[in-house]
């Protein structure tokens, strides 16, 4: 099996996925994601703006749209901001959403998707790079484009320095939550000290009543934190809500000061790209 081609891309989300579907159909591409299934599991609140979408899905319809609300609710301490944004903002399906790009880099671009693939090494080396999976596979790029994601460690693999330091790390946790007082229309942002410390609680309304309810705050070494603050908040303010799935994730807001070297490119969250006022990253991630 011949394994050299044109451009290697480490990542199957967002960034990845978008990068290949912009490059021209003639080359020779290849993407490894080391889950077996595009776009599963999603560790995200899926809001992404209107204007993401005309800028970067023109064309077509949008099969991953899950929810268009039109109010937005600002919190601070006692200070409340209530914002009418008709059509303004979307919550997505996120596991759609990747499929969808994966099924244009297949169908349109014919390149090559291989999921199970854990790309463990990269290595420049005079007039190529080369990866390696953990099976110890080999193979061979004129390109490397690493859009592995937050946990991203490859970029140091290649001589770009990638460590994050804690306090440019922000650690969140989020429910998806089912409850009655959950409105559709109305996005919701808490600034409060007191309920998300150096960050934000968000609820994100998915329809029928579900959202994607969660907070970040800045990183301590206390990990329980996040997790408290929001079970905290939802007794509160939710008391009813039932919750159908959680976990944890975190979010690096501290842009890479180089994002290239010789042969490689480093793209979205491995490039800690997200936007740091607000933790945003998928449009980011299709924008570099
Ligand atoms: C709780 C939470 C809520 C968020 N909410 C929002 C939001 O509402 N709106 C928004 O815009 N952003 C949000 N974000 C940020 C957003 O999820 C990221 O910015 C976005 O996913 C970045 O896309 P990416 O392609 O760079 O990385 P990822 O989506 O992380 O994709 C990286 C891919 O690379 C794969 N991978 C990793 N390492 C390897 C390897 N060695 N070999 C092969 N494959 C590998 C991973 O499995 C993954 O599929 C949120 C983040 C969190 C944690």
């Amino acid at each position: 099996m011949d394994k050299n081609y044109d451009v290697i891309i480490v990542g199957g989300g967002p960034a990845g996925l978008y990068a290949a579907y912009k490059i021209e159909k003639s080359f020779k591409v290849i993407i490894f994601e080391k889950d077996d299934v595009i776009g599963e599991p999603i560790l995200c609140a899926e809001g992404i703006s209107t204007n993401t979408l005309k800028l970067f899905f023109k064309d077509g319809d949008h099969p991953f749209i899950r929810n268009i609300y039109s109010k937005l609710k600002v919190k601070y301490k006692d200070l409340e901001a209530n914002i009418d944004i008709p059509g303004r903002g979307l919550i997505i399906d996120r596991s759609k959403f990747e499929k969808y790009i994966a099924n244009k880099v297949k169908e349109e671009n014919n390149f090559e998707i291989k999921t199970g693939s854990f790309v463990v090494d990269a290595k420049v080396e005079n007039d190529h790079v080369k990866v390696i999976l953990e099976n110890g596979e080999e193979y061979f790029g004129k390109i490397l484009i690493i859009a592995d994601g937050v946990e991203s460690y490859l970029p140091n693999k290649v001589g770009i320095n990638s460590v994050c330091n804690l306090v440019d790390m922000y650690s969140c946790y989020q429910q998806i939550i089912h409850d009655p007082n959950v409105k559709d229309e109305e996005i919701i942002f808490d600034f409060t000290p007191s309920v998300a410390p150096g960050g934000y609680l968000w609820v994100f309304p998915r329809g029928n009543n579900e959202a994607n309810f969660g907070l970040g705050i800045t990183s301590s070494l206390d990990c329980e934190k996040p997790y408290k603050l929001l079970n905290e908040y939802r007794e509160k303010n939710y008391p009813n809500a039932k919750i159908l799935r959680e976990f944890p994730g975190c979010v690096s807001v501290n842009q890479l000061s180089r994002m290239y070297t010789d042969r490689v490119m480093v793209l979205g969250d491995s490039a800690r790209a997200a936007d740091p006022i607000t933790g945003g990253g998928i449009d980011n991630a299709l924008r570099r």
